[in-house]
C-alpha cells in the first residue's frame, strides 16, 4: 500500500461560504493541491505548507497523470475543480486516466470524489427557483463534442420543454454557438420565454441579467456565464424567475387549498399513469384510432398501443406518497 489518494474537490461556485465541509477538510488533510490558477486563488488561504500545481485551462490530462504519480509515492493529493468535480469537471477525465494507468478500486491508491454545488444549483438559488421542475444541462463547448451532437441535444430537450442550464455558453473564439442554441430553441418555445444570464456566482464580479428567449444573445455572455432558460411554465416575478411545481395542477392556490375535482391528495393525477391509461382506454374504444391517439398525446403509436395492450393492474392502495 502507498497510502497515497486522490481526492477529486468539488470547491462551488467560488467563496467559501458555499465550499462544503468535507471539501474544505479535503484540502486541509491534502499534501499536494493540483488546479487551474483561477481555483487555486479561491482557496489560497487553506494552502499554507502544501505544495502547490498551477495548471493552465487545456492541461486536464497532465493534471491527472501529475496527480496519480504523486499519490503513487504515498502523497495526498488534493485535485480541485469549481463547482462539482464531476460536473464538466476533472474526475472524468481522472478516472479515464486512472483506468489507462491499470489503475483498479483494489490498488495502492485511493480516490474519493467530493460533491459540491455546481454552477447550475448556484445560480438557480441566486435568481429564485427555476429547476423545481425537470431540467438539464447541455454545455455548448464544441472543444471535445461535435457540433451536430450538442445541436441535436439542444433541439431534443427544447421541444421535451425542461429548464435548460447552458454552460461554457461562449467564449472569445466560440461566438455562434449561443446564437444557434437560440434559433434551436425558437423553433419550439415561445419568443417571451424567461431567459436568465448569471455571470459569476458568488464571485466578486457577480451580475444577474433577466431577458427573454428572442434577445438571450445579446446579453453580456462569456467563459463566466450560465445561461438558464425556462420551461413554459417558468415566469418571473418581483426579479424572480420561478418554474411551479405543478401545485396548481391539483391543488386551489388561494382558497383553502383543497384539492380540485377528481384529485387527491397523496395520490398520482387523474392524469397520472393510471388515470391517463384508463381514459386512453375508454377513447380507443370509443373509435379514436391509435394513430390519433398518438398524435393528440405527441407520443410513438408503438408505445401507445404497448399501454392499450397491457395487462390491467389492481390499483393497489397504498401508503400516501409525499409531494414534497
Ligand atoms: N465543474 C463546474 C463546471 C465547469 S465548466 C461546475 O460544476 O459548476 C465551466 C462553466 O461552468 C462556465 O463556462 C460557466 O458556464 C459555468 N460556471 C462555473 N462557475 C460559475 C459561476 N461562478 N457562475 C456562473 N457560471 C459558472
Amino acid at each position: 500500500m502507498s497510502g497515497g489518494k486522490i481526492m477529486l474537490v468539488g470547491i462551488g461556485p467560488g467563496n467559501y461560504s458555499h465550499m462544503t465541509h468535507r471539501a474544505c477538510e479535503a484540502i486541509a488533510e491534502a499534501d499536494v493541491v493540483v488546479g487551474y490558477v483561477t481555483y487555486i486563488k479561491l482557496v489560497a488561504d487553506l494552502l499554507e505548507g502544501k505544495e502547490v500545481i498551477r495548471k493552465g485551462m487545456t492541461e486536464e490530462l497532465d493534471r491527472a497523470v501529475h496527480a496519480l504519480e504523486r499519490a503513487r509515492a504515498g502523497k495526498k493529493v488534493a485535485l480541485i475543480s469549481s463547482g462539482d468535480a464531476g460536473v464538466y469537471g476533472m474526475a472524468g477525465p481522472t478516472y479515464e486516466v486512472l483506468f489507462q494507468a491499470g489503475w483498479t478500486p483494489e490498488t495502492d491508491v485511493e480516490v474519493e470524489v467530493i460533491p459540491g454545488a455546481s454552477a447550475i444549483n448556484a445560480c438557480a438559488a441566486l435568481v429564485g427557483a427555476p429547476l423545481t421542475h425537470d431540467f438539464c444541462s447541455i454545455s455548448l463547448s464544441d472543444l471535445l463534442t461535435p457540433w451536430p451532437v450538442i445541436a441535436r441535444r439542444l433541439d431534443a430537450v427544447a421541444a421535451a420543454d425542461f429548464v435548460v442550464a447552458l454552460y461554457n455558453p461562449k467564449s472569445g473564439r466560440r461566438t455562434q454557438q449561443i446564437v444557434q442554441a437560440q434559433q434551436l430553441f425558437l423553433r419550439h418555445r415561445r419568443p417571451d420565454t424567461p431567459v436568465v444570464v448569471v455571470k459569476s456566482a458568488y464571485r466578486r464580479r457577480q451580475n444577474i441579467e433577466f431577458t427573454t428567449l428572442d434577445k438571450m444573445s445579446e446579453c453580456d455572455i462569456g467563459m463566466l456565464s450560465t445561461v438558464l432558460i425556462g420551461n413554459s411554465h417558468t415566469f418571473v416575478r418581483h426579479g424572480l424567475m420561478v418554474t411551479p411545481r405543478g401545485y396548481a395542477n391539483k391543488y386551489a392556490l388561494d382558497g383553502d387549498g383543497s384539492a380540485h375535482a377528481g384529485e387527491k391528495r397523496g395520490r398520482s393525477l387523474s392524469t397520472g399513469l393510471l388515470g391517463w391509461t384508463e381514459n386512453l382506454r375508454i377513447d380507443h374504444a370509443e373509435g379514436e384510432s391509435i394513430a390519433a391517439l398518438a398524435q393528440r398525446h405527441s407520443l410513438p403509436a408503438d408505445y401507445i398501443e404497448m399501454v392499450l395492450n397491457a395487462p390491467i393492474e389492481d390499483a393497489a392502495v397504498t401508503a400516501d406518497e409525499s409531494e414534497e
